[in-house]
Parts: structure tokens; sequence; C-alpha cells
């Protein structure tokens, strides 16, 4: 397949600044990875006979990457719970997600995942890991989340959120669906891998951390945990554990390369040093962290202690744009310095962070429009007013997309969505069953 007629954005670092814009760019795919990148007619010229997908004049990106959501809080939107607004971090866990994710059923953990995926999709998102809870369904609804991917055609890390906060047989169920996924998952590429689930420290006892520290390093996966989002995580691991919280998680292991510590905002100096010394992967989820008023991550003091800082929308949206925007708005107004956190920040995070990691995690080179990369490009209706250059597709990211859309949507070399159509799949009829099961949860609830 030959994508063509649009300015090509390749973020690809490997190459010269002034090649990663080429306007009239074309792509080449064949199966699943692209294969040659360049001038329309150089490349149009090597491959006669290709399906041609027409970019109609607009921006071809690397579909972006959501290092941490929450697919399972989709029919959360629009509800409310009976009682007090919650005042706090805790009082949103106990008053809301605990509440939802408790009453959850396999066939909810499905049809959320479809209806987040298919959202996340148009709005130009190709990869995403997610954090999944369902207490009363916990074996096979990580199954029932790929199911959902394969469905969409969309890229997914999965894991499932161990704690001890529903008992032992729960949190034993939790530590089985994450191995027995990971197992099945394999090794090698494919449209869904696994990480090994961990709710957050001020919720598992030492010996969960054990088990799954144990579990993780003998199926050679990283993590997936919240870390310090409020200041209860590591107050809680003091108090009640005994220990910080940061040399709790290096105890048993679950810091290291290849895990994802979301949030990483109420950290001591000392604690910053441990993390990044653990080549651990920082998800920072600002829209989230705004919601929830739990502060400002410490991103300068994260950054220069060696972590690695990725984006993800924590499922208050699946929108990338909005996420990026978000980043440069909170950092900005947190420090009052116009400086502060300028617009490449969150470009790079997205584009080269979570690259980089996904492409552990995927084995195979992703964000990136490069010959051998796997092909997961998005074609955007963005035709810039003014110059786009490789120095400014920061401002053109910032300003610009937000008012623009994901139009034809490539992964893994297929044709996910077309002019916002999902060949296979009836988005209204997605949505519809949606509903459905949405309302017999907020009835649940006693929301409805
Ligand atoms: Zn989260």
């Amino acid at each position: 397949m030959l994508v063509v007629n649009g300015t090509l954005v390749t973020f690809d670092s490997l190459r010269p600044d002034r090649d990663q814009v080429i306007p009239g760019g074309a792509v080449a795919i064949e199966g699943n990875r692209i294969v040659a990148v360049g001038p329309e007619d150089k490349v149009r010229a090597s491959r006669p006979g290709d399906e041609v997908l027409d970019a109609r004049g607009g921006v071809i990106l690397p579909g972006f990457i959501n290092l941490h959501t929450h697919l399972y809080s989709a029919f959360a939107r629009g509800m409310a719970l009976p009682g007090e607004v919650p005042r706090n971090f805790p009082e949103i866990l106990e008053r809301l997600w605990w509440k939802v994710d408790k009453a959850l059923t396999l066939e909810d953990c499905h049809q959320s995942a479809l209806c987040m995926m298919v959202e996340a999709a148009a709005a130009g998102s190709t990869t995403l890991f997610d954090h999944h809870a369902s207490p009363r369904a916990v074996r096979g609804s990580l199954d029932a989340i790929a199911r959902a991917a394969h469905q969409v055609g969309i890229r997914a890390c999965l894991c499932y959120e161990v704690s001890d906060r529903d008992g032992s047989a729960v949190r034993d169920q939790g530590l089985e669906e994450n191995a027995e996924f990971i197992k099945a998952c394999g090794e090698g590429t494919a449209l869904v891998k696994a990480l090994f689930g961990l709710h957050a420290a001020f919720t598992l006892e030492d010996g969960t951390l054990a088990r799954a520290g144990e579990r993780a390093q003998a199926l050679d996966v990283g993590c997936h945990i919240h870390v310090a989002e409020d200041g209860v995580d590591d107050l809680t691991c003091r108090q009640r554990f005994g220990a910080p919280l940061v040399d709790r998680l290096l105890k048993h292991q679950i810091l290291k390369p290849k895990t994802i510590a979301a949030h990483c905002i109420h950290l001591g100096d000392p604690a910053i040093r441990k993390l990044g010394d653990s080549g651990a992967m920082v998800a920072h989820n600002p829209q989230s962290n705004a919601n929830n008023a739990v502060g400002v991550a410490p991103l300068g003091k994260l950054r220069l202690a060696g972590s690695p800082i990725g984006l993800g929308t924590d499922g208050y949206t699946h929108n990338m744009v909005s996420a990026m925007v978000t980043m440069t708005q909170v950092h900005k107004l947190a420090s009052r310095d116009p400086r502060t956190c300028g617009f490449a920040e969150p470009v790079s995070a997205v584009f080269e962070a979570n690259a980089v990691f996904a492409s552990q995690i995927f084995r195979a080179p992703l964000g990136r429009i490069a010959p051998g990369a796997l092909a997961d490009i998005v074609v955007w209706d963005y035709v810039p007013y003014t110059p786009l250059t490789a120095a400014n597709v920061p401002g053109h990211l910032i300003f610009g997309f937000p008012q623009a859309r994901a139009r034809t949507v490539v992964i893994d070399g297929k044709v996910v969505m077309r002019d916002g159509e999902f060949p296979g799949l009836d988005r209204a009829a997605v949505a519809a069953r949606g509903r459905e099961l949405a309302m017999k949860l907020w009835q649940r609830l006693g929301a409805f």
C-alpha cells in the first residue's frame, strides 16, 4: 500500500532534521511494516501496482502512543454517584473508581474497551497501554479487552491491576490473570502485548509485591503501576508497611527498565534519585492530575535523575493532542514562567519517550515513519496556513492539531479507519450497546 499526497512528519530521529518534514511525501507499506519513505515520485516509481491511499494534502504522522490509560472507565462518563462530592484523592478512589470497577462484568470490560478503543483510534492513537481493574470479573478480563483490540485493530499492551484491597481471593486471581495473559501473549511482535499490572503500593501487602515481582521477573516483563499519585501512597507505605514507597518497590523488583510508573508526583529527592537509577519509565498524566487536584509532577527533577518521561491520559480522555496541550499549560501555570515546559517537551514525551518504550514492549520500531518500523500512521486533515518545518512541528501540534481531525488511521499495515469510518465495525452499534450496558451499570450503582 502507498500513502501519498501529504506532508510527512516522520519523527525519525535517525534522519537529519531537514528530512523530518517531507512535503509531497509518500509512505510505502508491505505487510505490517513501512518499507519506503520519501518524495512521492521516488517512492511511487519503486512501487508500481500498489494500492494507493490519498492523503489529499493533509499531514501524515506516526500514530499516537498513549502510555497510561484505563479503558474500564468508559461507562463512568457523565455518571453522578449519589452522595457528597469527593474532597480528595482517596475519596475519589473510594466513592467513584473502586465502586465502578467492582460493578463491572466481563461484558462491560469488553464493551467499554471497544467504545474507548474506537474513540482513541478516531483521535489518532494507534497504541494504548491499559491498566485494568474489575475485581468481580478478574479472570478472562484481559482476554475480553484483547478481543476488543483485535476487533478495532488497535495495538494494545494490557495488564490487570493487582491489589489487596478486595481480599486475598481477588488478589490471587489478579496475579494469575496477569501471568496467564503474559504467557499467552508470547514473545514475538504482536498486536496485543502485556505487562504485569499492580494498582499502587499503598494497596499492596509486602507478600503480594514479592509474588508479583518474582513472577514478572520469571516471565521477563516489566510492571505497570501507579506511583505517588497522591501523598497517601508514600505515607501509607511508611506508616503501615514500615518503609518508603520507592524502597518497597525496589526491594521487590517492581521498578526496573520496561516498568511504567504512572504519575510520580509526591516523591522526595532521594526517592526521585532511586527511581531515576531504576530505569523505570514515568508516565505523566497532566489531565487527570489536574482533574483530581493531586499536584504537579516534578518533571525537571525526574528528568535530571534520569527517568524517561512519557505521556498518558489516565482514561481522562483518549486524545493525545489534548494531553500534550494540557501538559504545557499545567507546567507553565504552576511555575508562572512561560519558559517552563516548552512545546517540544510534550511532543518529545509522545514521539520519543513513548515511542522508545513501546518499541521495546512490542519488539519492533514504533512511533516513527521510517523503513522497518511497524506501519502505524495517521492521516490528518490538517492543512497549515503557516510554514511547517522540522523546527516548528511542536508549535503546530499544540496550536493547530486541536482543530484538526484524524481522517484515516493505519495500524499494523491495515486501514482501521478510513474517512472516519471503521471498515467491518459499526460505530453506532458499538456506542448503542455501550449505552445499554452503561445504563445497567449506573442502575447497579444507584446512579440512575
Ligand atoms: Zn491510572
